[in-house]
């Protein structure tokens, strides 16, 4: 049998995938999604229903991060997966087509499915200049992402520079990137942001999508509660030695060495809201923290103007215990943060006018007196 016409059962034996990785996938995905086990033959039965949802994928000013993490996504092969369970009929980095046959493609998707389709946008937009900084085809990205946005049954932004500008709307922003809930009106909007976005998270959203035909609830962000609802630091294997007060100091030192707090060392878990340690990368293998790195802040908004310095840790926090709650600490922290980004959004202002460090140097030198 071609295998342009089998059905996705065929396709995963075709891959590999037996049966009872499927069902475990299926397991994944529903404890993803926070829906009972006892959904996981509904998630295998939304995956096996021939109603692949067309997906139009537009990439703008972006290090296709997003397109390697879809490609590189293997639990089990959930790449293959999700390109088998939706039908991916435009995306600059994956598709055979160039030139005018891809635009061609992608137009006649538009045209045949409007108001069907799922649009997923990776990077962000500049609009300023009227957006000459990023053309595609003759057009820029702005009139793209409204054109492609105004027949789509709903927009799915991917990575923080879709969601919220991220690295190319760091200070000082010179193209006016913006994300796309910023330029996009009239059609739902959900924010799958990360440094990449988690590949695990961009399926479950899809499969949800696939069961119940609406979206997950959202967070105030527009980011889903099920891959957002929580703090890093509210599952990082480390918070254990967070409440001893036991941090690392340095890199490399005894306490580093043994897995202990990266707080000290500039660690953002506390004000970062990802499921990175309970779903972690490279097919559970491990994150960032686990392998000695401090979270960077990668999934909020003002990413990265707000995180940076990365390895300056914020002010100390007085009164952290092994009784004080996640959300005692958060809200402790919020305040903190508050202040310590009032200050840090002048430093931004004032970045490469080479009075940065003094004045980073100043207020860490004040807060530890
Ligand atoms: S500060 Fe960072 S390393 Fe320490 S417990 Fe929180 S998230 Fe984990």
């Amino acid at each position: 049998m071609e295998v342009l016409f089998m059905g996705l059962r065929e396709k995963l034996e075709l891959l590999g995938v037996s049966r009872r990785d499927f069902l475990k996938f299926c397991t994944a995905v529903s404890a993803t999604l926070a829906l009972p086990p006892a959904m996981a033959p509904k998630v295998a039965e939304a995956l096996e229903d021939d109603n692949r949802p067309p997906v139009i994928w537009l990439e703008f000013q972006s290090c296709s991060g997003d397109s390697e993490s879809l490609l590189r996504s293997g639990r089990p092969k959930a790449g293959d997966l999700v390109l088998d369970v939706i039908s991916l009929d435009y995306a600059e980095v994956l598709m055979a087509a160039a030139g005018h046959y891809a635009e061609q493609a992608k137009h006649d998707s538009m045209e045949k499915n409007k108001g069907k389709y799922v649009l997923i946008v990776e990077g962000s937009i500049p609009v300023d200049e009227d957006g000459i900084y990023c053309c595609i085809a003759g057009d820029t990205a702005v009139n793209h992402l409204k054109k492609a946005a105004a027949g789509a049954a709903m927009v799915i932004a991917v990575g923080n520079c879709a969601s919220f500008g991220g690295i190319p709307a760091a200070y000082p922003n010179p193209t006016g990137a913006k994300g796309v809930a910023d330029l996009v009106r009239g059609v739902p909007v959900v924010n799958l942001p990360g440094c990449p976005m988690n590949c695990d998270n961009l399926t479950a959203l899809i499969v949800h999508y696939l069961i119940f035909g609406t979206l997950p609830a959202l967070d105030n962000q527009l980011r889903p509660k099920f891959a957002h609802g929580k703090r890093i630091h509210d599952n990082c294997e480390r918070r254990g030695h967070f409440d001893a007060g036991q941090y690392v100091e340095k890199w490399g030192d005894e306490a580093h060495r043994q897995g202990w707090c990266l707080y000290k060392m500039g660690c953002k878990g506390p004000q970062t809201w990802h499921n990175c340690p309970t779903l972690r990368w490279n097919d559970g293998l491990s994150w960032p923290v686990m392998a000695g790195h401090g979270c960077v802040g990668c999934s909020e908004p003002g990413f990265i103007d707000t995180m940076s310095p990365f390895y300056r840790r914020l002010p100390e926090v007085p009164g952290f215990g092994v009784e004080s709650s996640a959300t005692s600490i958060g809200l402790k922290l919020v305040g903190v943060a508050t202040a310590f980004f009032a200050v840090h959004g002048v430093v931004s202002v004032i970045r490469n006018r080479g009075a940065v460090k003094k004045v980073e140097e100043e207020y860490y030198e004040k807060e530890e007196k």
